[in-house]
């Protein structure tokens, strides 16, 4: 059976919306959202660890926007996700919205940000990586999925590679036709043949069941080829970084362990910044449970500094759930936080 125990995180900014940190035309979004969320429009589901732990304790019940978001903490294998979860029909509309956009990455119109993306060159820091490992030419075959309008595959153009992107959202796939990149609608189930390089931008801490996803996309990859998956690392308990569109919270270790168990090695993993990491895979067998523990001792660890340097600087304790918003997603446990 599936427990959410205590509450790690007792800090404010983890658990009372503050419509004060957001301009207002996100705030609107947000509330309309958040009274979605609270009057039960959506189902949510205690969901078992990728590592198979039914035990969870909580760290966080609003997002870095406010959106109400229950975020846990595997007691197994340290993984921090969104638990209990949104129904992946849910997660399926989110990713086509408008809302989600206008939330989290939009300040201007998408065809400007769009051009931003191509303008700035996005993808250049991915063929970097790829390259060490793999030769880009004419008879390259390159997928990227959750590609958006395909800005990270221009490189990989330049270099004479045949690309494809893939992408849930609508106004991306019209926008990358506008300009020439070829992205169709969809994702790892709409892979077709072989590729040398399989791109998961900021996809994998996205995806509903992601060792299943990265399953099939191995499927898709020739014998030598590579996988380049880039992560979100936001294991900085002073502030709050969750988000909703981010299902998973990846470390170096859990990113080994669950690429593992895909069947994928890990070539290289690097940091590109204090933000973000991303590793190389091939295909393979390895195993390694000490990762597991690791990440659970790395995590914990993290969240202990954190936290202790938080309330040095008297932040605001939250001593239960019972005042705060974000109560709804726990009521049916028995456990007092
Ligand atoms: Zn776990």
């Amino acid at each position: 059976m599936i427990k959410f125990h205590k509450l790690l995180l007792p800090l404010e900014k983890f658990h009372i919306p503050d419509f004060t940190r957001i301009p207002s035309n996100k705030a609107d979004l947000v509330q309309k959202l958040n009274n979605e969320i609270l009057s039960n429009k959506y189902r949510l589901l205690p969901t078992k660890c990728l590592c198979g732990g039914q035990d969870f304790d909580i760290i966080a019940t609003v997002d870095k926007y406010s959106v109400l978001l229950p975020t846990v903490m595997c007691r197994t294998c340290g993984t921090i996700q969104t638990n209990p979860r949104f129904s992946e029909l849910f997660y399926k509309e989110l990713f086509q919205s408008d809302t989600l956009n206008k939330i989290y990455y939009l300040d201007e119109d998408l065809e400007h940000f769009v051009l931003q993306q191509f303008t700035i060159n996005s993808g250049q820091h991915i063929l970097k990586a790829v390259e060490k490992y793999k030769i880009i030419n004419d008879s390259t075959k390159v997928a990227e999925i959750g590609s958006g309008a395909g800005w990270n595959l221009i490189p990989f153009i330049n270099k004479g590679a045949q690309v494809l992107g893939f992408e849930h959202n609508k106004d991306m796939v019209q926008l990358a036709k506008k300009y020439n990149v070829p992205v169709v609608a969809g994702d790892e189930n709409n892979l077709v043949g072989e590729y040398d390089v399989i791109i998961l931008n900021y996809a994998l801490e996205r995806m509903y069941k992601p060792i299943l996803s990265l399953l099939k996309i191995a499927d898709h990859l020739k014998s030598n080829g590579i996988i380049y998956i880039s992560a979100s690392f936001n294991l900085y308990f002073n502030q709050n970084l969750f988000s909703l569109p981010q299902i998973f919270y990846f470390t170096p270790y859990s990113l080994k362990y669950f690429g593992s168990e895909a069947n994928l090695i890990p070539v290289k993993i690097e940091f590109l910044n204090n933000y973000t990491f991303y590793g190389i895979f091939k295909k393979g067998f390895y195993h390694n449970q000490e990762l597991l523990n690791q990440n659970l001792a790395f995590t914990k660890k993290r969240l202990k500094k954190y936290n202790l340097l938080e309330t040095l600087r008297l932040s605001k304790k939250i001593k239960s759930l019972n005042n705060v918003p974000g109560k709804i997603f726990f009521n049916q446990t028995n456990e007092k936080f």
